[in-house]
């Protein structure tokens, strides 16, 4: 069977990085003996890799860097809804508290600008955040070890 270009040149970036089987490398190999355009090819994909080779580490350290920092933009975000929810659950209960709830004479409770219910969905909200709070933080020391 012989393999058509476009195969071998669909592998060419396999075999370049070597992450193909041996058995499509050796095919690959004995393409490229006979065939010159692959050879091209092949040579193409070693001048693409190797041009940009001088600034690899500078651009490693970008990506580093973009991605630490995404990361700790959402670590923040995190941290930041976790705390703001926390704060917001504990001023509701507390004013509720201050102000108190009223029990008409017809029995209906009365509970000024509903506090109860808001500070249950702040502390929903603070329990959520702090759940992915405790993802993030999990899977930043997964990705830095
Ligand atoms: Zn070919």
């Amino acid at each position: 069977m012989k393999l058509s270009c476009e195969v071998i040149r669909d592998l060419l970036p396999l075999y370049f990085d070597k992450v193909c089987s041996n058995d499509s490398s050796s095919l690959v190999e004995k393409h490229l003996a006979e065939c010159p355009q692959c050879m091209k090819e092949l040579e193409k994909l070693k001048m693409d890799i190797e041009s940009p080779k001088i600034t690899d580490g500078e651009v490693q350290l970008m990506k580093n860097i973009s991605t630490k920092w995404k990361k700790d933009r959402k670590s923040s975000f995190a941290k930041g809804s976790m705390l703001i929810s926390a704060l917001a659950a504990i001023i509701c209960f507390v004013s509720y508290n201050i102000i108190g709830a009223e029990v008409l004479p017809d029995g209906t409770l009365v509970e000024p600008f509903a506090l109860i219910p808001i500070g249950y969905v702040f502390l929903l909200v603070f329990i959520i955040s702090t759940i992915c709070n405790l993802i993030i933080s999990r899977k930043h020391k997964a990705n830095t070890y």
